[in-house]
């Protein structure tokens, strides 16, 4: 058991990396599919994933990219608890706000803690105590944990389950314009990881949500599989069309007076605008929903655009869709609503391109029925106004003019600039260079670490499995002997594997007593980036195989093409002390 091992030679016969040929049948998304198959990582219960050894490969790799840019800014790592005081919580008032997804749990003296789904409060705490001056500031603090959040549905493997790995920064900062300055750092920072994980991607303007705060952007790593939809312009306007600024341009529907026209067998904005002749602007669409207090609200946009939760929330704080049994309660007719005649009590929000139209076509609150020619401020009243429109692509962008590209992404991370809300709710100040206590101005900046591990994997995946970028890869490259045993082929791989180990490249050799056919579908599965096949018949010429795996180009080299290796690393440096290994890659082909 004495042996000296390589950490940077590993062998497949040592590896515990269990390959599936067919898909787990609960797996619901590409990235779930391939990481169980190539034996990376295995499903405990919804939402919970076990980590084989290669999967933590991956995972420490991504973490290590991510320490090493938030290092490079000057950020210093910690490590607070998992489990956190219920009073924290209800210090910030998120005991109450955070809702389920919040799972709370009692201890054996019946005190209540709650399960980290991120670490404002905790460290808004610490930080009171240990920052006490200005000259104590700015200082930006990171970890990279365990995060747990019930989610009400969790799905798509790693990239929305409930226990992940995320790394978690706080800065505590004198002034806004020095949260400015952190945030652009970070800002930088996320985009240096995103490319060193390969990973094509753009920033979004994003809702703050939960976390609060006045400033957000989101780092969305384009994928057609992702929940997340954006638009963007050619001018560098981008916005997660959760909060796109949207002015749609609806149209009057000639009327001058109110009439309650019959619309049999009408149920659809496409079905009114047909029946009346119209196009679908020049109707008017409701949803209905309720504030934080409970009060019934009845929001109106143009016919051809849809109501926005998330930008409702911002004119109805709170809002939530009503079911369509609360509807029922609350007196409304779906499929008939319209703001002449609403029950008592029933408010009416719009959005604000409707101010321009001074006669609406809308439900008449009466199944089968609709007006024409109600007449706004006259008919009805609007109680709130806004910007509530999902926003489309092709819409004019608000910074230029020209028409909005469309794309889904997956968010990967987040920066926020919190502002004062953290520290004034628990009452967290320094001591500010006038002599008088300020409380801190904080930013917040996370990134889904695992979440990005599942994000690489759903860009770079193809047929017959996954392609690591180079940095990310469990190893950079794969070792094949057609035969293992034998006096021949088999020195030749260990040869190779030393000399390739020796460049600064970590190398796995399949060793196994496994068909050609089945060392091959395993690498392709799991994803190397670069494949070098060594058999008989090549060594009989002195050659042997080279595969990226990416492009599935193949070329076989002399066994001196290693030279080119060799003198690669003499002019560059190693590959793996830059982000040349691809180049390097390239080099040998
Ligand atoms: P989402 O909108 O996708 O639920 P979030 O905006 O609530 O995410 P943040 O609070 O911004 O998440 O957390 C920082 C990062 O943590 C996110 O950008 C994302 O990459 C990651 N993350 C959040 N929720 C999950 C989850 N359920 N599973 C995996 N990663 C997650
Ligand atoms: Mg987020």
């Amino acid at each position: 058991m004495n042996k000296t091992v390589n950490p940077n030679i590993l062998r497949m016969t040592n590896i515990y990396a269990p390959t599936l040929k067919e898909d787990p049948s609960d797996a619901d998304i590409t990235s779930a599919k391939l990481l169980v198959r190539a034996g990376m990582i295995r499903k405990e219960a919804g939402g919970l994933y076990s980590f084989l050894p290669l999967g933590l490969r991956v995972l420490h790799k991504i973490e290590n990219i991510v320490r090493e840019e938030m290092d490079a800014t000057g950020a210093q790592e910690l490590l607070l608890p998992f489990l956190q005081r219920a009073e924290l919580w209800k210090e910030s008032g998120r005991w109450n706000d955070y809702g389920p997804e919040l799972l709370r749990v009692l201890d054996r003296h019946q005190n209540e803690f709650c399960l980290s789904p991120t670490h404002e409060e905790i460290i808004t705490n610490l930080m009171k105590n240990e920052l006490r001056s200005y000259k104590d500031l700015p200082k930006n603090f990171y970890q990279i944990q365990i995060k747990f959040r019930d989610e009400i549905r969790p799905r798509f493997g790693l990239l929305r389950s409930r226990e992940f790995m995320m790394k978690d920064a706080y800065s505590f900062n004198a002034t806004a314009e020095s949260v400015d300055e952190t945030y652009a750092d970070m800002r930088d920072a996320y985009c240096k990881m995103c490319e060193r994980m390969g990973m094509e991607y753009r920033i979004v303007q994003a809702d703050p949500g939960q976390i609060g705060g006045n400033a957000t952007e989101e780092f969305m790593a384009l994928a057609e599989t992702g929940e997340a939809e954006l638009v963007y312009c050619d001018c560098g306007y981008a916005a997660d069309v959760e909060v796109g600024e949207c002015s749609p341009s609806p149209e009057q529907y000639p009327a001058d007076e109110l009439k309650k026209v019959a619309t049999p067998g009408v149920h659809t904005i496409a079905e009114l605008a047909e029946f009346l002749g119209c196009s679908e602007a020049a109707t008017a669409k409701a949803f209905s929903g309720k504030d934080a207090e409970g009060n019934v609200w009845v929001l109106f946009v143009p016919g051809n655009y849809e109501v926005n939760e998330c930008k409702a929330a911002r004119v109805v704080p709170g809002f939530e869709p009503l079911t369509d049994e609360d509807m029922e309660k609350s007196g409304l007719v779906k499929g008939s609503m319209g703001p002449v005649g609403l029950p008592a009590g029933v408010r009416v929000a719009a959005d604000e391109s409707l101010r321009s139209i001074e006669r609406w076509v809308v439900g008449a609150n009466d199944d089968g029925y609709h007006f024409v020619g109600a007449k706004l401020g006259e008919d009805f009243q609007v109680d709130a106004w806004g910007d509530i429109c999902t926003v489309h692509v092709g819409d004019a962008c608000p910074v230029c003019g020209k028409p909005l590209s469309g794309a889904r992404g997956i968010e990967v991370a987040q920066i926020f600039k919190l502002g004062e809300k953290y520290s004034r709710q628990m009452n967290a100040t320094y001591m500010a260079e006038d002599g008088t206590e300020k409380p801190f101005v904080m930013g917040c900046y996370g990134v889904g670490v695992s979440r990005c591990m599942a994000a690489i994997v759903e860009q770079c995946n193809d047929e017959h499995g996954m392609f690591w970028p180079a940095n990310v890869a469990p190893a950079h490259v794969c070792i094949i002997p057609l035969t293992v045993g034998d006096e021949e082929v088999y020195p030749v791989a260990e040869k190779l594997a030393e000399e390739l180990s020796a460049l600064g490249l970590e190398v796995v050799i399949d060793d196994r007593k496994e068909r050609a056919g089945v060392k091959f579908a395993d690498a392709d599965l799991i994803g190397w980036p670069l494949q070098v096949v060594v058999g008989k018949r090549g060594l009989a010429e002195g050659t042997i195989e080279l595969k990226r795996r990416k492009t599935g180009e193949k070329v076989s080299v002399s066994l001196d093409a290693l030279k080119g290796a060799r003198k690669f690393v003499q002019e560059y440096g190693r590959p793996e002390s830059g982000e040349r290994l691809t180049e390097f890659i390239k080099q040998l082909f």
